[in-house]
């Protein structure tokens, strides 16, 4: 793929098809002619008819385009319901074993509602919040989550509030008494599993050693069975360089019936030849899923869903996330924090139970594209300025890019334009 750049416009050839290029501010796609194409590797635009009209475009700042700022007002929060785990992953983020370093292995739920009642009594009538459920593993302790799921259901009913659930697990703990508690509150499902057995059992294995996989696999038909009661169900694989296996991830999760696949880069990983084979992998996958089923399909993945969304909106992004802004995150002490793999760092530690430092979120409360010095990217409306952790994580400082981040994001939105045009040339 070639591309090419004039200000906010830019253009790119694949081997077939004619140019497409794309207005960075007002998130539009268009096909250009060989001619505009020509006119963009010269050092300035001529004055033909074709430069004249992308000089234009450019300067055009569309009435339908949606801003991305967000102002601060908590409206998702993620609890660490538990702060241990069943298995022993090799890149745990959570200290290693599920704890963070602390001997409070779960929340104390009658510390927690105060917190919730807080938060929950500051969502505007019609408004959103949606709590998710983390650990360690959250299905360690299904009482509690049943407990905070009734309580927000109790505050939220009659209020004109739409209260949403979901959890992130490693999927070896579904029972009768854990698919009890996540059908009672529909909950979006997220099943960490790094492809099949070959590659999860050797980065998920259980503290014993042996693979978790095959429990997974079981935990996963369970949750098909009751699927009806259930909402999304998205499978979220990690990748490095020891398990670059992107594609076969995607075949085998193809058999195992969710409605979504995400794939991670790890941010410990930091190798380029690793962060190139990553990007092929994901434009192979691309290529596989839209032969397969075309933009439904293709859509089924996570990262091309979403570009799909700001481009059909027109919903610019000024947020890659809303960490420290309309999202919070508390550990099993009611301690908040900006940001999940941010828990225990004092620096990033924005409140206890209900005592909550508004004023410094207030202060945080730039967009994400501004503080981290994006304004020249093409791609800063559909990417929000990156990860914060995975900056800090790359460069050491969170509001400096990791340029490996911004590689794998360009590339992927660049493949989502071609399947974008695809799509909509035969609707
Ligand atoms: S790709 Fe990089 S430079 Fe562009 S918006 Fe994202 S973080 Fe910023
Ligand atoms: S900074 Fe990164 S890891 Fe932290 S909440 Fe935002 S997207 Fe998630």
């Amino acid at each position: 793929m070639e591309q090419r750049r004039f200000k906010d416009i830019v253009a790119f050839k694949w081997n077939q098809g004619a140019p497409l290029a794309f207005h960075a501010r007002n998130l539009e796609i268009a096909e250009i002619s060989e001619d505009t194409w020509n006119q963009m590797s010269q050092e300035s635009l001529g004055a033909d008819d074709a430069a004249v009209a992308l000089k234009n475009w450019e300067l055009e700042n569309s009435p339908d385009v949606k801003s991305g700022r967000l102002s601060v007002g908590i409206r998702s929060l993620t609890i660490n319901v538990t702060q241990i785990c069943n298995l022993k992953c090799t890149y745990c983020a959570a200290g290693g074993d599920g704890t963070y370093g602390s001997a409070q292995t779960k929340i104390n739920v009658e510390k927690t509602l105060p917190q919730l009642k807080f938060f929950l009594e500051r969502v505007p009538t019609g408004g959103r919040f949606n709590i998710t459920f983390l650990g360690g593993e959250p299905l360690l302790y299904p009482d509690g989550i049943q407990e905070i799921g009734n309580y927000v259901r109790l505050m939220t009913a009659g209020q004109n509030v739409q209260a949403s659930f979901s959890i992130v697990t490693n999927g070896t703990l579904i029972n009768e008494k854990t698919l009890k508690v996540l059908t009672s509150l529909k909950t979006n499902i997220t099943v960490s599993l790094d492809g099949p057995a070959e590659t999860n059992d050797k980065a998920r294995p259980s503290k014993d050693g042996r693979g978790s996989t095959s429990l997974v696999v079981e935990g996963l038909k369970q949750l098909s069975a009751v699927r009806e009661s259930l909402g999304r169900l998205t499978l979220h694989g990690v990748f490095n360089r020891e398990n670059l296996e992107l594609v076969k991830a995607y075949e085998f999760y193809k058999t195992l019936n969710a409605d979504r696949y995400e794939f991670t880069y790890s941010v410990e990983e930091n190798d380029d030849a690793s962060n190139k084979l990553f990007v092929d992998q994901m434009n192979q996958i691309a290529d596989m899923a839209y032969k397969a089923g075309g933009e439904e399909e293709l859509r089924k993945v996570g990262i091309f869903d979403q570009y799909f969304n700001a481009l059909d909106n027109q919903q610019q992004t000024e947020n890659f996330c809303g960490s420290g802004k309309s999202f919070l995150v508390m550990d099993a002490k009611n301690n908040l924090f900006t940001c999940p793999w941010e828990v225990g760092n004092k620096e990033e530690q924005v409140g206890q139970g209900t005592d909550v430092d508004f004023a410094r979120m207030e202060a945080e409360q730039a967009p994400l594209i501004e503080k981290n010095n994006c304004q020249s990217c093409w791609a800063r409306f559909l990417c929000g300025g990156g990860c914060m952790f995975i900056h800090k994580k790359g460069t050491g400082s969170k509001h400096q890019k990791d340029g490996q981040f911004c590689f794998r994001t360009r590339s992927l939105i660049g493949t989502t334009f071609m399947y974008y045009k695809l799509s909509r040339a035969t609707c």
